[in-house]
């Protein structure tokens, strides 16, 4: 699977949702999420974020970052048109530790 990493957070800019071929990305307050049960690992979605948030479950240290996708995918409406990305999101794509300082 593919998962949302913490460079979304505070940034959410959602060009990725628009090319998903099966409609698995989630919407929260300051974040998007992938449903790791419902990603078909087809890829499209990686090259779209600006932020390079997206990011296969195959590189190391991302037990953390599914459960994470999974819960809130579970809890938040999918998200299927491009909008504007969150006020600010040009100082904040790039900043470290975004998960303990912007999510809510
Ligand atoms: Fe959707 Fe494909 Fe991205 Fe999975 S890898 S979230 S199926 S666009």
């Amino acid at each position: 699977t593919y998962v949302v990493t913490d460079n979304c957070i505070a940034c959410k800019y959602t060009d990725c949702v628009e090319v998903c071929p099966v409609d698995c990305f989630y919407e929260g307050e300051n974040t998007l999420v992938i449903h790791p049960d419902e990603c078909i690992d087809c890829g499209v979605c990686e090259p779209e974020c600006p932020a390079d948030a997206i990011r296969p479950d195959t590189e190391p240290d991302m037990d953390k970052w599914v459960e994470f996708n999974r819960k809130y995918a579970e809890l938040w409406p999918v998200i299927t048109q491009k909008q504007d990305p969150l006020p600010g999101y040009q100082e904040r794509d790039g900043e470290k530790d975004k998960l303990e300082k912007y999510f809510s």
